[in-house]
Order: C-alpha cells, then structure tokens, then sequence
C-alpha cells in the first residue's frame, strides 16, 4: 500500500467528521484589521490579548538585541546558547511571578512537557484535570507517574480522588489557570486548600491567565491570592513573544535545568525573542506605576459553543463572509458535540468592531436556527 493512499483514507475520516485543518495565510502584523488569504478581515480568534505582538517597542527591543546578538542562539542553553538576555528575562519572570526563580522553554508546551515528564516519579501520581491543555496530557503521557483525571473544576470529584490515591508517594495536582477553550477560572484557592490537607504539590499552567489575571496581571495565583507550588507559563499571548517558562523555587529550577529534557536538549529561543518579552514586562510594571489598573476580572475567552461540527464550520465561514475571523474549534480540542467558536477579545479591539461582532452572531445565528 502506498504511504498517501493510507493517509488519505485516515484523512478522509477526519473530513466526515468535520474536523479537517487546514493552514491560514496571514499576511501583515498580528493586529485584528489583518488580510486572510487575501481577503480583509477582523481577526476575533488571536491570544495577543494586550495588542503587544505588534507594539513598536518591543519592536525595537527585539531590533536591538537583532543587532548584536544575531537570529539565533547557536546552541542549547547549557551549550552555547545562554546569553544575557535569557537571565535577565528569567529574572523579570520570576519577579513577576513572585517566586524565587524561572526557566525559560522554547515554547509553553515544552515547559510543560519538560516538567511533567521529569519531576513526578514511579511511585507518584498527577491528579490532571479533564479539561487541561493537550501540553499537560502529553507530559503526563511521557511521565512514569500515574495519571488520574478529575472532572473540569470539580472539586468533590479531586477530593474523591486524593482519598483514593493515598498510597502513592507524593501527588501532583496540575491544573490550567484559565482553561484555554471554555475561558472558566480554576478555583485555585481551593484546590491549595484541598493539596495542603492532602499534602500534594500544585502545579498551575498559567498561559492564558499571565498578564490577565490579578490586579497586576500576576495570574490565577495574585487573582486568589494564593501560592501554589509551581507555575508553568507561555510567553506566546499576552506578553506578545515566544518561549515558555517554569517559575518556583530556586532548587526546582536547578532541578529542572538538569532534568527536564525538554530544556536540556533544545536549542534556546533567540536572545532577540527574550528582548522583547523582557519589554513586554517592563511596559506592564510601568502602566501600573503611572497609576492605570491593568486587569480584566473575566478572561478575555469567551466560547460560543455550537455543537455539531460541521454546523460550527458553516458558522465560521459565514462569519469569515461579513469579515470576521474566527475559525472553528473542533474535537480533538474540545470534546465530541461542543465544537465552537472562540472568541477572544484584544485590547486592540474597538466598541464598533464589537457592535459588528454582535450584529454578526445575531443574523448568522437566526439563519442557522441555533438561536
Ligand atoms: N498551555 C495552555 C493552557 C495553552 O493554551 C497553550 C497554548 O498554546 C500552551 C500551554 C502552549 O503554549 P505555547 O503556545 O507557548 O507552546
């Protein structure tokens, strides 16, 4: 059997189900005005949720740096490739953060890859609940540790589960800050409560709630005051760059540096890229010094859910019609029968674009009879 002829019939599956993907070309900045496979459109579906991707002084900070560090690292961190644009970013992080110290990854997705799969061992197990991203399932597939799931948020279903896995050596509940795909807030207050009287170690994957959560964009842990034992984030949204990070004690980023294979043999993200998120923060720090309240109380992802998949996919290419952006979420993201529309609000985004959204979802929801 020839290669393609087998691949087409596994793609051919995917196409009756309505959960094909194709690629998007995008040309221009990553602003919501953007031209789409050369149509213009408004982009409603981008996790550049403070519009600092294209803002010019990170712009200039990642020039800068350009100039005399060059395009690329050379080499992995405990190579060639450390320079001191990572340690200064890690400094900024873990001061953001408010831990005693971080670690950069090439992207969120190997940060929490990197950690799961080298810090619970055999005789351990990860407590991960239903919802938390494909990053999270993947390190706990790599893991020696068991994995148990607990239903999204529910915390008698985690307590039922911390009572059951009491003769394990030490437990690991791991959790999103703000789950990517439904915008919902972990109770991460009584999730520490419920570790501290079962004595398991937090660890929160913050990538949606970095720069959105809190009063000072913190994330889940200043929005409920609270410190759990590690966070995990992604440099990729709202702080307009690349690259991931660990964020905890100072020995757990010894630890990792020399056990996460995810950060030992990757070649580091280029010192222009950590430039430009050091920036990032710096912009943060200072809008708050002059006085301005830089929070959302919600999360910026709201999630319209449509059902059936092909339905949704209708729904996105009659918005994609009235110029609005913002493709279909299918499974295997969410599961079978809640594919949606993800709306994700920037604050490059204008009343009147948001009056155009409304109106938009009205009409197409009516002449879809979903409404
Ligand atoms: N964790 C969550 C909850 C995410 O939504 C994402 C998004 O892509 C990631 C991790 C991965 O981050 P990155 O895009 O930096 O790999």
């Amino acid at each position: 059997m020839k290669i393609d002829s087998w691949l087409n019939e596994r793609l051919d599956i995917a196409k009756e189900a309505g959960v094909h993907r194709n690629l998007r070309s995008m040309n221009g900045a990553p602003v919501p005005e953007r031209n789409i496979d050369g149509e213009n459109q408004t982009v409603w579906s981008s996790n550049n949720y403070l519009g600092l991707a294209s803002d010019r002084r990170l712009i200039d900070a990642a020039q800068t740096a350009l100039q005399q560090f060059g395009t690329g690292s050379s080499g992995s961190r405990l190579t060639t490739g450390n320079s001191v644009w990572h340690e200064k970013l890690e400094k900024k992080i873990a001061s953001f953060k408010r831990t005693e110290a971080a670690l950069l990854f090439s992207s969120g997705y190997l940060a929490n890859v990197g950690v799961l799969s080298s810090l619970p061992e055999k005789e351990d197990v990860i407590l991960s609940d239903q919802l938390n991203h494909a990053s999270i399932i993947d390190g706990c597939r790599l893991s020696k540790a068991d994995t148990v799931v607990y239903r999204h948020i529910d915390m008698n279903d985690l307590e039922n589960k911390l009572n059951e896995t009491q003769r394990y050596q030490r437990r690991f509940i791991v959790t999103d800050g703000v789950f990517s795909m439904d915008g919902t807030i972990v109770p991460l207050d009584q999730i520490i409560s419920l570790a501290k009287r079962y004595h398991a170690f937090v660890v929160v994957d913050d990538a949606h709630a970095t720069g959105v959560l809190g009063d000072s964009g913190r994330g889940t842990s200043e929005y409920f005051g609270v410190y759990p034992d590690i966070v995990i984030g992604t440099l990729s949204k709202a702080v307009g760059t690349e690259g991931g990070f660990a964020a905890g004690s100072a020995v757990f980023i010894d630890f990792l540096l020399n056990h996460a294979r995810t950060f030992i043999f990757q070649t580091a993200i280029p010192p222009a890229s950590c430039a430009a998120a050091h920036e990032a923060f710096n912009i943060r720090t200072s809008l708050m010094n002059m006085g301005y309240v830089v929070k959302g109380d919600h999360t910026p992802i709201i999630p319209v859910v449509i059902g059936d998949a092909h339905k949704t996919v209708l729904f996105a290419e009659k918005l994609q019609g009235k110029g609005i952006f913002a493709p279909a979420i299918r499974p295997p993201t969410v599961a079978p029968g809640e594919s949606r529309i993800r709306i994700t609000i920037t604050s490059d985004h204008s009343t009147g674009d948001i009056d155009h959204l409304l109106q938009t979802f009205h009409s197409i929801g009516k002449e879809l009879h979903i409404i």
